[in-house]
């Protein structure tokens, strides 16, 4: 057994269904074959900005990350096996640098994200993943859809 990857973080956007049907698959598949932990994250936006602030409902934000933590649950209960040691995470802000600062805490040593959200050309990438490639300080695998599934607007 080759225990290279110990903690493998495995970003999910929860407000575009189906962007973790092919990434989160393969993660569970490292997390199994290395014996390492996967931790979930998701990260949601962040409402109160000063400006606005006074004029938004008390608690905005916790309640978007309690909202994010809840569904992150619903998920991991659902697709995750149960021999995975799984570990749940909500960031706040912009997702590519929640990515890499999640990355960083947790001592990621790999990184499984989808190349874009699904139905988009094959050539793409989004902009959350180029910045997760350029920036992180660990391996990042990209997964693409499979050919079969791919809308061909090319
Ligand atoms: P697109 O611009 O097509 O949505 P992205 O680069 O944003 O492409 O998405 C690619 C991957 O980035 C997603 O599959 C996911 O792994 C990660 N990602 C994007 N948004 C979020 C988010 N809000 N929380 C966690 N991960 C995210």
């Amino acid at each position: 057994m080759n225990n290279k990857y110990k903690n493998i973080l495995i970003p999910i956007d929860m407000s575009c269904k189906g962007s973790w049907e092919n990434s989160l698959p393969i993660a569970i598949e490292q997390a199994r074959n290395h014996q390492a932990t996967l931790h979930v994250l998701t990260v949601v936006p962040e409402a109160e900005i000063p400006a606005v602030a006074a004029l938004l409902p008390a608690g905005l934000d916790r309640r978007l990350r309690d909202q994010g933590k809840i569904a992150l649950h619903d998920l991991i209960k659902e697709d995750i096996p149960a021999d995975i040691v799984t570990e749940v995470r909500v960031n706040q802000g912009q997702p590519y640098k929640e990515i890499l600062r999640a990355a960083k805490d947790i001592e990621a040593d790999l990184i499984v994200m989808a190349s874009h959200r699904p139905g988009l050309s094959d050539y793409l990438i989004g902009a959350n993943a180029a910045h997760v490639v350029r920036h992180a300080k660990c391996s990042v695998m990209v997964v693409r859809e499979p050919a079969e599934s791919k809308h061909h607007e090319e």
